[in-house]
């Protein structure tokens, strides 16, 4: 039974609580999901690839998506802006399903827009003592920055109750396991919604 249509899976975190290290694996382990590319007016980095990376545009061509309310969401980090658009997505649907890593404001503006053919996951550390040490211990070059992050953790924590999923990330294989039951069981359900039954009980002897 062919899918008609792709479902966005949104995995949103507080930074620090394993968004990207657990997106990759699944971009890895799971079949049939890719990842939504974003747009942004940052310069092209050596070995990035238009279109596979980013969608490089200019600032003049961003603020025109902004204008046709194209953008999911967007947001400003340092000089440079970066967006979801919703035809990038749509056409990426076409074919498979779409994992988004946003925020949690645009995890509520893609439910909102599409509801029926979004999942929201949530993910939350074991708990503040090991989301500090984890951004310690991580690559990540703004440490320095740990009191205003945590505080951006605690406001977007409260968020929590706005998705349809939440998953610890405690043990990483674990969440990761508990993720990939959660897109399984969402494409039965979707299945569930295709015509074949309807077409099925048309049939005749
Ligand atoms: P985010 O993308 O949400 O900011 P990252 O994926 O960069 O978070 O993870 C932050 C740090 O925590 C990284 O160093 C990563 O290797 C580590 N990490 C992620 N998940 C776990 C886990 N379950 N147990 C231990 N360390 C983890």
């Amino acid at each position: 039974m062919k899918k008609s249509k792709g479902v966005y899976f949104v995995l949103s975190a507080p930074s620090g609580c394993g968004k990207t290290t657990i997106g990759n694996i699944l971009l890895k382990e799971v079949s049939e999901i890719v990842r939504s590319i974003s747009h942004t007016t940052r310069e092209k980095r050596e070995g990035e690839v238009d279109g596979h990376d980013y969608f490089f545009v200019s600032m003049e061509e961003f603020q025109i998506l902004v204008t046709e309310k194209e953008f999911i969401e967007w947001e400003k980090v340092h000089s440079s802006l970066y967006g979801t658009s919703k035809t990038s997505i749509s056409d990426l649907s076409k074919t498979s399903d779409v994992l988004l890593i946003i925020d949690y404001r645009g995890a509520v503006s893609l439910k909102k827009e599409f509801p029926e053919d979004t999942v929201t996951i949530f993910l939350i550390p074991p708990s503040i003592d090991r989301l500090v040490n984890r951004i310690k211990g991580s690559k990540d070059s703004r440490v320095e920055e740990l009191e205003i992050r945590l505080e951006t953790a605690r406001m977007e924590l409260q968020h929590a109750d706005d998705f349809d999923y939440i998953i610890e990330n405690d043990i990483l294989e674990k969440a990761v396991e508990e993720i990939k039951a959660i897109i399984y069981a969402e494409r039965l359900k979707r299945n569930r919604k295709e015509k074949k039954i309807q077409d099925m009980l048309k049939e005749r002897l």
